[in-house]
């Protein structure tokens, strides 16, 4: 049996991947497309989540660390350093394990999921928490980044953002076509710019004879993109969304535009509403962040902007067990009985 080969070397021709790049792999990528046939038989479209979750570290902020540590390495960097809301603090801290480097990282005071810090200080990253936010965090790690020989691994590293094009390459392989629609979360907008720039590579390249709209979706309590200005305090459940300034906000307004497509704030209730349904009836546990991008579908789709037919897919970012808190606390309560027979038949069937 042989492997098949790591995410960056499957799609070298894309990527700044030579001979001489280490290839730092935890087999990322190869996630799941998975056809969400309730929901699209209720709009009348075709509709798919692509599951990110199912990345090694849970999000796919590891198809940017798999291609941004090992070219640090290539580089002979020995460090790598982020802000994080806490996916890239996650995913740096297992890729650095993996390169047998340090991670260092730093995260706005007590907004992180618990899940993903404990994935960073399993891995062994030096994780240091700043009293200030997320936006905060960024300005004061690209200044020890531009005054030391740390990498920076911040989705403003444009191997994060190659690595990241990927998925839209993974979602054209497996719908032997580009979607017609992408709809995708928004936070520190460099995903909806990497997925613009994959689509249109490979359209460049003759694999796709068409592009998506892409359609990005941002926390009504920071949405930044969507209001035109930045928010010093952004506040939503979905912190992995919580950014007030976003670094690639320029480059994702102007894949919206030059893709036809959209961007437009949905509020908690209705990220957590998506949440829970696509859980519930479809068996896939993402965490709120990613819920953005179906609620906003489902907001559209409700609107009736798709065309009967239409190919739309719903980028689900991360894994749901990231943050447990907000899971529990969303869910329906246990139901305690005594340990009878007949206490149980009426638990079971009459809830
Ligand atoms: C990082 C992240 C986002 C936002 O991606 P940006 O590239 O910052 O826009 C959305 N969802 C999850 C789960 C994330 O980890």
């Amino acid at each position: 049996m042989s492997l098949p080969p790591a995410l960056i070397v499957r799609y070298r021709a894309f990527l700044a991947v030579t001979d001489a790049t280490p290839v730092i792999s935890l087999g990322e990528g190869a996630t799941p497309l998975v056809a969400l046939e309730r929901l699209g038989a209720r709009f009348g479209v075709r509709v798919f989540a692509k599951f990110e979750g199912m990345n090694p570290t849970g999000s796919f902020k590891d198809r940017g660390m798999t291609m941004a540590v090992s070219k640090a390495v290539e580089r002979g960097a020995q460090a790598v350093i982020c802000a994080s809301t806490g996916n890239t603090s996650a995913s740096a801290a297992a890729y650095a394990a993996r390169a047998g480097i340090l991670a260092a990282v730093v995260i706005p005071e007590g907004k992180i999921a618990s899940g993903k810090l404990a994935q960073a200080i399993v891995h062994g990253a030096r994780v240091i928490s700043i009293d200030g936010n997320f936006d905060q965090a960024l300005e004061v790690v690209r200044g020890l980044a531009e005054v030391s020989d740390i990498e920076l691994v911040n989705s403003v590293n444009p191997h994060r953002i190659a690595g990241q094009m990927t998925g839209a390459f993974e979602i054209c392989d497996d719908l032997g076509q580009a979607p017609d629609v992408l709809c995708i979360p928004v936070g520190n907008a460099g995903n909806i710019t990497a997925y613009w720039a994959g689509f249109q590579a490979y359209h460049r390249a003759g694999r796709v004879s068409s592009v998506p709209r892409m359609m990005g979706f941002q926390a009504a309590g920071a949405a930044p993109l969507v209001l035109g200005h930045t928010i010093d305090h952004p506040e939503t459940v979905a912190t992995a969304i919580r950014i007030g300034n976003p670094a690639s906000g320029p480059q994702a307004l102007a894949a919206i535009a030059d893709s036809h497509g959209s961007i437009a704030s949905v509020t908690d209730a209705q990220i957590l509403a998506a949440y829970r349904l696509v859980a519930t009836t479809e068996g896939i546990f993402c965490e709120p962040a990613s819920a953005a991008s179906l609620a906003g579908f489902m907001m559209r789709a409700e609107a009736g902007e798709f065309t009967d037919g239409q190919t739309v897919v719903c980028v689900l970012t991360g894994h749901g067990l990231k943050d447990p808190d907000i899971a529990v606390a969303n869910a329906s309560p246990v139901i305690r009985i005594p340990s009878t027979v007949a206490d149980l038949e009426r638990a079971v069937f009459d809830g």
